[in-house]
C-alpha cells in the first residue's frame, strides 16, 4: 500500500518523501486511517516499528485541517516516559510538519524551566512532555491544557514501570473531557488496561 492511499495531505506526503520512506509500516497502515477519522486507539507497538510517524502524521493532518484558531492554544499533548523519547517525538513533529506552521515545545526536567516558560509564552500548538516537568508547569500555571484536542500516551507500560501512573492521572484532570486519546504500549498489564478503559 503506498503512503498516498492513507488519506494524508500533500504537505505531509512531501515531508514523507523527503524522509525517503516508500511504504507505511504495518502499525502506520492500521493506525493512520483510524486516527484521521478521529477515533481513539489503543495500540500495541514497540520502538522501531514506526509508531512515532504512525501518530504524528495523522495528528498533524487533523490539526491542520481543523485549524480555526487565531491565537495558539496547545492543541495536542504527548506524554513520554523519558527525555530522550520526548526529544525524538518532538523532532518527528518538526520533521513531518516542516511544510506546516505548527510550533512544538518539549518539556522535561533537568534543564532550565525558564527557557521552557519563555517558549510557552510565545505560543505553541503541540507539547511533548515527561510527566514530572509538565506537572511543575501546571502547578505554576505556565501551561494551559484546556484546549487539547488530541492526547497521546506513548510507551504506557514504561510509564507504569517508572512510577508515573499517578502523575498521568493528575495530568488527565487538566484535559478537556471531549478529546481524542491515543495510547501506545508494548505490553498490556492490568493497570494499562484499566487506564485505557477510563480514557
Ligand atoms: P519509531 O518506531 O517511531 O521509533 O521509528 C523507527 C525508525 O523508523 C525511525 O528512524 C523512523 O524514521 C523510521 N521510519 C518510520 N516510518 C518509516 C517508514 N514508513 N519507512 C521507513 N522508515 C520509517
Amino acid at each position: 500500500m503506498p503512503f498516498n492511499s492513507l488519506g494524508l495531505s500533500d504537505p505531509l506526503l512531501k515531508a514523507i518523501e523527503k524522509k525517503g520512506y516508500t511504504t507505511p509500516s504495518p502499525i502506520q497502515e492500521k493506525a493512520i486511517p483510524l486516527i484521521l477519522k478521529g477515533r481513539d486507539i489503543l495500540a500495541s507497538a514497540q520502538t522501531g516499528t514506526g509508531k512515532t510517524a504512525g501518530f504524528t502524521l495523522p495528528m498533524l493532518h487533523r490539526l491542520a485541517a481543523e485549524n480555526k484558531w487565531k491565537r495558539r492554544p496547545i492543541r495536542a499533548l504527548v506524554l513520554t516516559p523519558t527525555r530522550e523519547l520526548a526529544s525524538q517525538v518532538a523532532d518527528s513533529f518538526r520533521d513531518y510538519g516542516s511544510n506546516l506552521r505548527f510550533k512544538t515545545a518539549v518539556l522535561y526536567g533537568g534543564v532550565s524551566i525558564k527557557t521552557q516558560k519563555d517558549k510557552l509564552r510565545m505560543g505553541v500548538d503541540i507539547v511533548v512532555a515527561t510527566p514530572g516537568r509538565l506537572l511543575d508547569h501546571l502547578s505554576q500555571k505556565t501551561v494551559d491544557l484546556s484546549e487539547v484536542e488530541v492526547f497521546v500516551l506513548d510507551e504506557g507500560d514504561r510509564m507504569l514501570d517508572m512510577g508515573f501512573i499517578i502523575d498521568i492521572k493528575r495530568i488527565i484532570k487538566f484535559l478537556p473531557y471531549k478529546r481524542q486519546n491515543l495510547l501506545f504500549s508494548a505490553t498490556f498489564p492490568k493497570e494499562i488496561r484499566s487506564l485505557a478503559s477510563k480514557l
